[in-house]
């Protein structure tokens, strides 16, 4: 073990630390994590794990989230500075307006989102049960889907219900275009194209898969020696590379890179866990009503 892990163990022993990891965060740090998944998963790690400490290595609203689900626990972020652009693409403002036009309608929010919005929320998903948690809700009931406008044209499609999107989306997956999948298609004829649900329409049609990050790595090892086209944010292709060693995986685009996961580092772990620093709190009323939403979303398992 070299002497930088070394000391991240030491720390975490100290601490009583757990590193949860998402799957978009650098590969180093996928590699030393206790844990690393996807939203669900992570979340579902924060609320069972019996650490005192969680050390998370993703972005705000991950942090947050794990801060709801396990309110007596610390959640630190590394670097303060790892929001996530769609997420602040809603404010809990702008959806009490839309749920004044809507007033019998339900809302369904998107992991990717403050706490103030979870707290303004019914129901949470991540994109691994987004279906199944609207066709969890009443067949004559309005639904408002907020912030990602590309999983809610999913949702609508997968679901066949008439949902009320909120014009939000990821500036990481929108770079993805359809000719980078057609150039990628035409280079590897044989390979599958597994997208995430946050991709553009025009993507998502010629895709073979449309897969939360989590379902891509179940699929994967479900589908040995293999080629993948992967149209998501391209940290996740270290995991799957490791995982399936026989496979061969090809960036969609190479420009599907998140610049807020690659904000945590080593060093930053380490400055996290000797100073306790960047403690994510979350005011006690707006934890409470988040958590119902949040609840609802690690019930509903994804059928995939
Ligand atoms: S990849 Fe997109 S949705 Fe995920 S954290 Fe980055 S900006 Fe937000």
């Amino acid at each position: 073990m070299n002497q930088v892990l070394e000391k991240i163990q030491k720390l975490k022993n100290k601490r009583n630390a757990v590193i949860l990891a998402h799957n978009y965060q650098p590969g180093e740090i996928q590699d030393l994590a206790d844990f690393t998944g996807d939203s669900l998963g992570l979340s579902i790690q924060a609320s069972k794990t019996d650490a005192e400490v969680i050390v998370f290595c993703g972005v705000l609203f991950m942090a947050e989230t794990a801060a709801i689900l396990s309110p007596r626990k610390t959640v630190l972020l590394p670097d303060k500075t790892a929001g996530c652009p769609m997420a602040d693409m809603i404010t809990a403002d702008q959806l009490r307006d839309l749920k004044a036009k809507h007033p019998d309608a339900l809302v369904v929010c998107y992991v990717n989102s403050s706490a103030e919005v979870k707290a303004e929320s019914d129901y949470c998903c991540t994109s691994s049960n987004a279906v199944e948690v609207v066709n969890s809700l009443p067949k004559e009931k309005q639904i408002i889907f907020v912030p990602d406008q590309h999983l809610g044209r999913f949702v609508v499609e997968r679901t066949g219900r008439d949902l009320v999107l909120w014009p939000g989306y990821c500036a990481t997956h929108v770079v993805i275009t359809q000719d980078d999948i057609k150039n990628k298609k035409e280079k590897y004829p044989d390979a599958i194209v597994m997208t995430h649900p946050e991709c553009t329409e025009p993507v998502k049609e010629i895709s073979d898969q449309l897969l939360s990050t989590g379902q891509m790595l179940r699929f994967a090892k479900k589908n040995p020696e293999k080629q993948f086209i992967i149209a998501t944010e391209i940290g996740i292709i270290h995991t799957l590379k490791k995982q399936n060693p026989a496979s061969e995986f090809i960036a969609a685009s190479d420009r599907a890179i998140c610049p807020n996961m690659k904000k945590i580092t080593l060093d930053k772990i380490i400055g996290s866990l000797e100073d306790m620093q960047h403690k994510v709190t979350i005011p006690e009323m707006i934890s409470i009503k988040a958590k119902k939403a949040l609840d609802r979303m690690v019930e509903t398992l994804p059928t995939k």
